[in-house]
C-alpha cells in the first residue's frame, strides 16, 4: 500500500470510529422535544402582542420549481423561551453569551404537580429540593434544573394555564399560576451549583408575584431561565440530558427557546 494512502488511513480512521461511537450514543436515546410550538395561540404575559407569522409567497414559481418563505413578529419573551440574565440583573449575560456549557448539560426534574396543580399560586419550596435529593440524589454541580407543575397539559387554555384570559397592564393582577419560592431561589444560588432552571409556567415568579424577586435573585448570579417549557411529565426524575438552544439574539433579553431531551432508552 503506498506510504501515503497509510497514513491518510490512521488518521482517517480514529475519526470515523469516533463517529460511529457518536452515532451509536445517540441511538441509544430518546429525543423528546420540551418545546411549544409557535402559532396564533402561543401564550404570550398579558401585556404583550401574541406570535405573528406573516404568510409570504408558497406556490410554484414561473420557473417551474416549488418556493414558500414567511416572515413573523415576536416579543422576547413568549411560548417557550429562554430568560437571558439581563433580563433583570444589569451588566449581566445577555442570550448571546450565556455559555453553552450552561445550556446543555444533565438534567433532573423535580415534581411538584400535586402542590402546584392542589394550589395556582403555589411556590416551590427549599423542602421540596430537600425532599427531592433525600429521594435521588444532592444536586449535581452544573445541573439543569427542571420543575414539572403539571401545568403544561393546560396549554394554551389561558384560563387553566394562567387564570385569565384577559390582555392588558390590568390583566397581570388577574395572573394566577406556580412558581418558585423567591428563599428557594436563594438557596440554589447560595447552597448549590445550578446551570440553569426551568419550568412549565410562563414566569420563574408565580403568576401573583410584583417584583419577580427569583428572577432578581437567579439573574445575578447568571443563571438563566426557561419558561413555558413543555412536556415534563413523560421525563425521568435525573439520569438525562438537556440542551436548551435559544435563538442567538445579540445583546438580547430573552428569546425563542427550543429545547429537547435525551432520554437513555431502556
Ligand atoms: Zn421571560
Amino acid at each position: 500500500m503506498p506510504r501515503l494512502l497509510l497514513v491518510a488511513l490512521a488518521l482517517l480512521l480514529p475519526g470515523l470510529a469516533h463517529t460511529q461511537s457518536l452515532a451509536a450514543l445517540l441511538a441509544e436515546h430518546t429525543l423528546v422535544d420540551l418545546s411549544h410550538a409557535y402559532d396564533a395561540e402561543t401564550i404570550y404575559w398579558p401585556t404583550e402582542d401574541g406570535f405573528v407569522l406573516e404568510e409570504g409567497f408558497a406556490g410554484i414559481t414561473d420557473k417551474g420549481y416549488y418556493y414558500a418563505a414567511n416572515a413573523f413578529r415576536s416579543a422576547e419573551h413568549g411560548g417557550t423561551h429562554l430568560d437571558a440574565p439581563i433580563h433583570f440583573a444589569e451588566g449581566r449575560q445577555t442570550v448571546d453569551s450565556i455559555p453553552l456549557e450552561h445550556l446543555v448539560g444533565p438534567a433532573v426534574v423535580v415534581d411538584v404537580s400535586a402542590q402546584a396543580l392542589a394550589d395556582a399560586d403555589y411556590q416551590v419550596t427549599v423542602a421540596d429540593f430537600e425532599a427531592w435529593e433525600a429521594e435521588h440524589e444532592p444536586l449535581p454541580d452544573g445541573v439543569i434544573v427542571l420543575l414539572n407543575t403539571g401545568y403544561a397539559p393546560f396549554w394554551p387554555d389561558r384560563v387553566r394555564y394562567i387564570g385569565t384570559d384577559e390582555r392588558g397592564a390590568e390583566a397581570v393582577a388577574l395572573l394566577h399560576f406556580p412558581g418558585l419560592h423567591p428563599d428557594a431561589a436563594r438557596w440554589l444560588v447560595e447552597e448549590r451549583r445550578i446551570h440553569a432552571i426551568g419550568l412549565d409556567t410562563p414566569s420563574i415568579d408565580y403568576g401573583q408575584s410584583t417584583h419577580f424577586e427569583s428572577h432578581q435573585i437567579l439573574f445575578e448570579a447568571n443563571i438563566p431561565a426557561f419558561e413555558n417549557v413543555a412536556n415534563l411529565n413523560g421525563l425521568p426524575a435525573h439520569g438525562f440530558v438537556v440542551a436548551a438552544l435559544p435563538m442567538k439574539i445579540r445583546g438580547g433579553s430573552g428569546g425563542p427557546l427550543r429545547i429537547i431531551a435525551f432520554i437513555p432508552n431502556e
